[in-house]
């Protein structure tokens, strides 16, 4: 399976759709939350239907009845709630979790998924852009079955942060019940950005494979970039030349979660450098962020 790893708000819905519309790629999006997000109403699938309602999730559901029942069900979206968050990154990284039983079975129960989600599509590889560190180390510590092999997707830290101050996802607020929910200021939203792309470099080459990506090279030249990408980890590229002749049709990807541009309400998608970041902000500001995250930039190869 290819994992995209990396901070929220860096283009990995993108990249998700891109590589779910390869010949044996299936694209599974944010599958994180696939305990969380069973049974709630007004959720929908990437392609469209309600999640409960999708034949695809329909059948990895019937594949997971065998082994788990509905309490077992709502005890993982429980556990997935307490463990599988960035908050607790220290000491997911130290190992501590992998030593208590209930970890231990929201991972056991995360391959089984895997293993169903590729059961159902048929295809050789999973792109799961879960994203988060945890995630990583959950499937990465405890499921040595797994191939895991990751990209790396990292975004520069003040556009990410930016963004995550102009606004917040309408799916995530709905979900909450909460349409004002407060935007991430721009120094809490640099902090996470440095903190998650640090332990998703350091979990990330306990992986088969890694590899890291950076959007801004994906924007310039999306078959080149995408293509060195697949080789590193040891994925055969396919034709690629179609992502460089934008915009391009994309079909939807059954994902679970993941940025609203899954669900294409526009037929057709082009990769867009989303610089407004440096006419909004301040120069003060620019120069404030810079400093605050310069090592962390310059590791990813940006300048102030
Ligand atoms: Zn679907």
């Amino acid at each position: 399976m290819l994992y995209i790893a990396g901070a929220g708000r860096s283009g990995s819905t993108l990249l998700e759709i891109i590589l779910g519309n390869l010949p044996g790629f299936f694209s599974v999006g944010e599958i994180r939350f696939f305990w969380q997000n069973l049974g709630i109403p007004d959720l929908r699938c990437g392609c469209g239907t309600a999640l409960d309602a999708c034949p695809v999730w329909q059948a990895v559901r019937e594949g997971l009845s065998h082994r788990l029942d509905p309490d077992d069900q709502r005890h993982l979206a429980e556990l997935a709630r307490r463990f599988d968050r960035s908050r607790h990154l220290p000491w997911i990284a130290a190992g501590l979790p992998a030593h208590l039983a209930e970890y231990r079975k929201l991972a056991e129960a995360t391959a089984h998924l895997y293993r169903e989600a590729a059961r159902v599509s048929g295809c050789r590889v999973l792109v799961d852009s879960s994203k988060v560190p945890s995630h990583l180390d959950l499937l990465l510590r405890q499921n040595r079955a797994l191939d895991v092999r990751v990209l790396h997707l990292v975004r520069d830290g003040r556009a990410v942060a930016y963004s995550w101050s102009r606004r917040q996802k309408r799916e995530l607020a709905r979900r909450r019940d909460d349409a004002r929910l407060p935007r991430h200021s721009l120094v809490q939203a640099l902090v996470t950005w440095v903190v998650e792309n640090a332990f998703a470099r350091w979990i990330g080459r306990r992986a088969s494979a890694y590899t890291l990506v950076r959007y801004e090279d994906l924007v310039a030249a999306p078959a080149a970039t995408l293509s060195r990408a697949l080789g590193e980890v040891g994925l055969d590229a396919p034709d690629l030349s179609w992502v460089d002749r934008q915009p391009f049709q994309v079909a939807p990807t059954h994902s679970i979660g993941g940025n609203p541009l899954r669900f294409l309400d526009r037929p057709s998608i082009e990769i867009r450098a989303h610089e407004e970041w440096r006419q909004r902000l301040s120069r003060g500001s620019r120069l404030a962020l810079g400093a605050l995250a310069a090592p962390s930039l310059f590791r990813y190869g940006y300048r102030l």
